[in-house]
């Protein structure tokens, strides 16, 4: 067979592995970023409550030192109450006193409303954390899979390329650009196999009298329609490798 035939099928092939092996190698960062944003979304509610949580312990501290605040107040009125002459200037200080006294216990309801609040959101913010630690796991380990995959992909493409290197050194520089020409204009398929009397790629078909040529593999033919290499359906062979590229 001819060996620029051989090398034009084994060109072909690598072009087909590379291709699915890139679509693969691909997929992982996406992935990656997919599984990354699902995280981020959970991380997102864990902030937010903790947030909420944090902003109810601030209130508690602001109407614990409001209430400080009060009995102060409440302290200098009771003094004053000692240092009044007048009865009037006594009920008027009472009157302050009571409504201090009002102050806080208002201020002791929502104290006591703010801890309950503070104690749910405690609660519900180490349930996020534990859940979002588990999914941190998770994230990393499928990452990590991920990542390994990822490397074993780019071993198997280097791989590929190195092959198509060397097959590309062999193929005549005049068919290497008419076959990468192709590759650009045919959507990656240069080469097609001839099976049942058509063109696999295009499914038109090959005038009868290539037939015979064809099957000795000894010229290099065109497919009439397409302009794809063509060779016989069963006469595939390579140049380069006796690796099955398929496996690789
Ligand atoms: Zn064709």
């Amino acid at each position: 067979m001819l060996d620029q035939l051989k090398c034009l099928i084994e060109y072909q092939k690598i072009e087909d592995k590379k291709n699915q092996l890139m679509r693969s190698y691909e997929e992982g960062p996406r992935r990656i970023a997919e599984l990354e944003k699902e995280f981020e979304y959970f991380e997102g509610q864990f902030f937010s409550k903790n947030e909420e949580w944090d902003n109810a312990k601030k209130a508690h501290r602001e109407i614990e030192q409001e209430m400080e605040d009060l009995r102060g107040r409440m302290g200098r009125q009771k003094t004053r109450l000692n240092e009044v002459k007048t009865n009037k200037e006594y009920q008027a200080i009472l009157k302050e006193i009571e409504e201090t006294k009002k102050d806080v216990s208002k201020n002791e309801e929502s104290a006591l409303e703010l801890m309950d609040k503070i104690e749910i959101l405690g609660r519900e913010v180490a349930e996020l954390e534990k859940d979002l630690s588990e999914r941190r796991s998770v994230l990393e380990e499928q990452r990590a899979v991920l990542l390994r995959e990822s490397g074993e992909l780019k071993a198997r493409l280097d791989r590929l390329e190195e092959i198509r290197q060397q097959v590309r050194d062999r193929v005549k520089p005049d068919l290497l650009r008419k076959t990468d020409f192709l590759f650009t204009k045919q959507a990656g398929i240069a080469v097609s196999a001839v099976e049942n009397g058509v063109c696999k790629v295009c499914h038109m078909n090959i005038p009868p009298q290539k037939f015979i040529e064809l099957q000795r593999d000894e010229n290099i033919l065109q497919c009439p329609h397409c302009h794809r290499f063509l060779y016989w359906e069963g006469h595939e062979g390579y140049c380069v490798t006796a690796e099955d590229i398929d496996s690789i």
